[in-house]
């Protein structure tokens, strides 16, 4: 495994983590969470990331009783989860980042975790009506408090992390160090353009999500929408259309031809093409099953291999 520091932190990371998006509540139970989580960690995951708003709060159960019956050593994971979207109704508890909701969401997600602190916390969404000032006062003051140590924004527009740090800067407070946008290779514009001078002027870190595509990068959807696949689970018919995409599906056959040069699957190339991007601290990977877990750890073989032949080869698909 190979770690990285999380943006301008001391804090390592391993290139690939373990997500719980979808899986976790849904297709994965905490018998399968258990075993996924071990395979992930005995091949060197040391990060594993979640949200309060998975599976409303099941997510986070799980993943604490996973952790728990595996009895890992709190020095050695990592662990992390999001606040914005809120579980409870009421308009302090949802699409927010005010003061009372963020310490009252992370203190319920510490229940629900069964742990004393997270590793890192993300602001799961930019909240236009609360003043960033004010997001940025509370996030230090948990840091303060040792019920996280670092924070993080997810999907933030880089003016709005830009201000988050400058707030924290000019007040000397404890400043956001990643930011969790999602990148793939269908999805390139915000890590590799819009985010470009955030790199050099604030370190800032990455840890990515959907590296494929929710599955379409596998090249499952190539015939069609699979069995038991994420396009058929109930709530997420709104990514059919994206996972079935022909023009996108075609590509996924062009890049079939480079994952067989290199002998590897088409999961395993999409992923290492991520964490070819030294911009990116962590590619977080999704799974419902231990055999995918497996598999996508392979991609560090294939990291090993991708050189600029087949990278600009992989573009020019993309860019066709
Ligand atoms: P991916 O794009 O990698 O999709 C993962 C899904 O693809 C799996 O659940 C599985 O779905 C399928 N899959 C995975 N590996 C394979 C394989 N080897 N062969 C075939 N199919 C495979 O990542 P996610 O969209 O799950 O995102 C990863 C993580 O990122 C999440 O768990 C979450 O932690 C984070 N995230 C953060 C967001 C944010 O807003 N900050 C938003 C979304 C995710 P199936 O088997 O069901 O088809």
């Amino acid at each position: 495994m190979l770690y990285r520091r999380l943006g301008k932190s001391g804090l390592k990371v391993s290139v690939l983590s373990l997500g719980s998006w979808v899986t976790f509540g849904t297709q994965v139970d905490t018998g399968l969470a258990v075993e996924a989580m071990a395979a992930a960690y005995e091949g060197g995951v040391n990060f594993f990331d979640n949200a309060e708003a998975y599976a409303g709060g099941e997510s986070e159960r799980i993943m604490g009783e996973a952790i728990k019956r595996l009895g890992w050593p709190r020095h050695s994971y990592v662990v992390s989860s999001k606040f914005f979207w809120g579980i409870h109704d009421g308009v302090n508890s949802k699409n927010t980042l005010n003061r009372k909701y963020l310490v009252e969401a992370v203190d319920a997600s510490l229940e629900r975790f069964g742990l004393d602190t997270l590793d890192v916390i993300y602001c799961h969404r930019p909240d236009p009506e609360t003043p960033i000032e004010e997001t940025v006062y509370a996030l230090s003051e948990i840091i303060a408090s040792h019920k996280a140590h670092y924070w993080g924004t997810s999907e933030w527009s880089a003016e709005e992390i830009r201000a988050a740090y400058e707030i924290a800067e000019r007040h000397h407070l404890h400043k956001p160090v990643v930011e969790q946008p999602q990148y793939n290779m269908f999805h390139r514009d915000r890590v590799e353009n819009e985010y470009a001078r955030l790199y050099d002027d604030y370190s800032l870190g990455l840890t990515i999500w959907s590296p494929l595509a929710s599955g379409l990068l596998s090249g499952k959807y190539l015939n069609g929408i699979p069995a038991g696949s994420r396009a058929t689970l109930p709530g997420y018919s709104w990514l059919k259309d994206s996972l079935t995409d022909p023009v996108r599906n075609a590509k996924v056959a062009e890049l079939a031809k480079i994952a067989e040069e290199l002998s590897c699957s088409l999961s395993q190339l999409a992923i290492a093409w991520c964490a070819a991007n030294p911009r990116v601290s962590s590619v977080i990977t999704g799974a419902s099953s231990v055999a995918q877990v497996t598999e996508n750890l392979g991609s560090l073989e294939v990291l090993d291999k991708l050189d600029g032949k087949q990278l600009a080869a992989i573009d020019a698909i993309l860019n066709a």
